[in-house]
């Protein structure tokens, strides 16, 4: 059964029409502040995926052929009209996956100033085409051309659902790629109000699909797909590895944004108020449920426990709550599982008998996923909870004595995501930002995140980057023409 008008719940999106899932099977998604049901997604199967990329697949060749300039304005059409809603998203957003109001709208500007800064780049590939490729030997003439890599299946997490999707379709639209998105089966609701706008911004049908549903099902079925060229995945590490070698069969391209557990590196000479902001919004922003969270703080020994007795204070203030009350700084976690994982962690930390500064006890709600931000010190090095990603608002704090130590201390990890460095000592800054193995660093700075800078890490973080240039190229194919010349007519001697 198919129907022009967005329903946006109950119903998946392929071929430029909201139609229901072929198995007629439905789920309820969840206010994680409130437990109460928020809606009922349609579960794709299998079958749903096959319908979304054979749509993919046929409007493939055209979009690949249309000008950047065309793709530009699509892209630029779906930026105003997620302005145009940008308080209902940022509402719906926040129902559904608990992260307070002022964060939602954070993200949302963030979604806008990705979907502009792609439709650029989109318009700059028309001149960039065919340019030539200068050569040693004038036999030859060579240009470059670069390619969407074809029908592209993006998979996305549930901690920043219309962050982490803009990422990717922004990017793989402007490369000419037609795509199939599969939101988290937790946070779908923001994405199918995505698609509602993107279903108005006059991309041809099947250029963009959507298909709700689980990572077992959906997830499974579109990377082993054979008319899937690319995979785009966000999510954890284990799922990541899964993916990667399912896409090994057909030799699909893949990039992979991974789980993190990131350090922030606090010298004594670091200005302390700033710290203070900056450590806390590292581990308490969106509830900790960050890939880029820092929840490993080094602090030089000299300073350290001053420092735990201002954190201390700071983060005992934290108010968390209804994440609609413009008071609330810290909402619940998204789900149950989330919840229950991360309670498991910090029943370890008590069990194991690790310093408690701060939380540690339930947040005292009746309904909900909250927990208390929580703060354990000396944690040794192997602990589970210094070495894994807890995916919540716990930060564990060590110390060192040199800068070399810090830096060892924090390149201690199976991941490499990112690194905040807290000093005034320009120099220093510099040398630590040099020797620390992550994708980005922060001297000074909150969390803050440009799309003209790159997005990934190294090690378990990532394979590849996203933003930037390099989010596009992540999405094109090189080729490269290469034209032996006609030989010159040699004058006589
Ligand atoms: P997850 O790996 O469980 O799920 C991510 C997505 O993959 C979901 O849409 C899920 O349905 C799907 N999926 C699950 N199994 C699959 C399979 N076998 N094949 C294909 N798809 C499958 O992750 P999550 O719990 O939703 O998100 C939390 C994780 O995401 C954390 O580890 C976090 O660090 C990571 N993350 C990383 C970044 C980054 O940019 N590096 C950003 C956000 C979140």
């Amino acid at each position: 059964m198919m129907s022009t008008t967005p329903p946006r719940q109950g119903q998946l999106y392929i071929a430029g029409r909201w139609c229901n899932a072929r198995s007629g099977r439905v789920e309820t998604v969840f206010n994680p502040a409130t437990e109460a049901p928020l809606a009922e997604v349609a579960v794709g199967a299998a079958e749903d995926v096959d319908a979304a990329v054979s749509a993919a697949a046929a409007a493939q060749s055209a979009w690949g052929r249309s000008s950047g300039h065309e793709r530009a304005t699509c892209l630029r059409a779906i930026a105003r009209g997620v302005e145009q809603q940008q308080e209902q998203l940022a509402q719906l957003q926040t129902a559904n996956n608990g992260k307070p109001l002022s964060e939602s709208q954070i993200d949302i500007g963030d979604v806008i100033a990705t979907f502009n800064y792609y439709a650029e780049l989109a318009e700059q590939l028309d001149a960039r085409q065919d340019q030539p490729v200068t050569l040693p030997d004038a036999g030859f003439a060579a240009t470059l051309r670069c390619e969407p890599c074809g029908v592209a299946a993006l998979i996305v997490p549930w901690n920043f659902p219309m962050v982490t999707t803009a990422w990717k379709v922004a990017p793989a639209l402007a490369a000419g790629c037609t795509v199939i998105l599969k939101p988290s089966e937790i946070t779908p609701l923001p994405e199918l109000a995505l698609a509602a706008i993107i279903d108005q911004a006059g991309l041809p049908a099947g250029v963009f699909n959507l298909v709700t549903g689980s990572g077992a099902e959906v997830g499974t079925a579109l990377v082993a797909h054979p008319a899937v060229r690319k995979v785009s995945f966000t999510g954890s590490t284990a799922v990541g590895q899964t993916v990667m070698k399912a896409a090994a069969d057909d030799l699909k391209r893949v990039s992979l944004e991974l789980g993190g557990k990131s350090a922030a590196l606090m010298f004594a000479d670091a200005d302390l108020e700033l710290a203070l902001e900056i450590v806390c919004g590292g581990i308490f922003f969106n509830a900790g449920q960050m890939c880029s969270a820092t929840s490993r703080l080094l602090i030089e020994r000299s300073i350290a426990e001053d420092f735990m007795a201002r954190l201390k204070r700071r983060v005992d203030a934290i108010k968390v709550g209804d994440p609609l009350d413009p008071a609330t700084q810290m909402g619940p976690l998204s789900n149950r599982q989330q919840y229950r994982k991360v309670q498991q962690y910090i029943q370890q930390g008590l069990a194991g008998g690790l310093r408690l500064i701060s939380g540690g006890e339930p947040q005292g709600m009746s309904k909900g996923y909250f927990v208390a931000p929580t703060i354990f010190a000396d944690v040794p090095f192997d602990s589970p909870l210094w070495r894994e990603e807890i995916f919540g608002p716990v930060l564990c704090v060590n110390t060192f004595d040199s800068e070399q130590e810090a830096i060892a201390i924090a390149n201690q990890s199976e991941y490499g995501l990112v690194a905040t460095v807290l000093t005034t000592d320009q120099e220093r800054a510099s040398r630590v930002s040099a020797a620390l193995e992550v994708g980005l660093v922060w001297v000074n700075s909150p969390q803050v995140i440009f799309p003209q800078t790159s997005w990934g890490g190294m090690k378990k973080s990532s394979i590849g980057r996203e933003l930037g240039p390099w989010g596009l190229q992540a999405f094109q194919e090189i080729k490269h023409v290469v034209v032996a010349t006609p030989k010159t007519q040699q004058p006589p001697e």
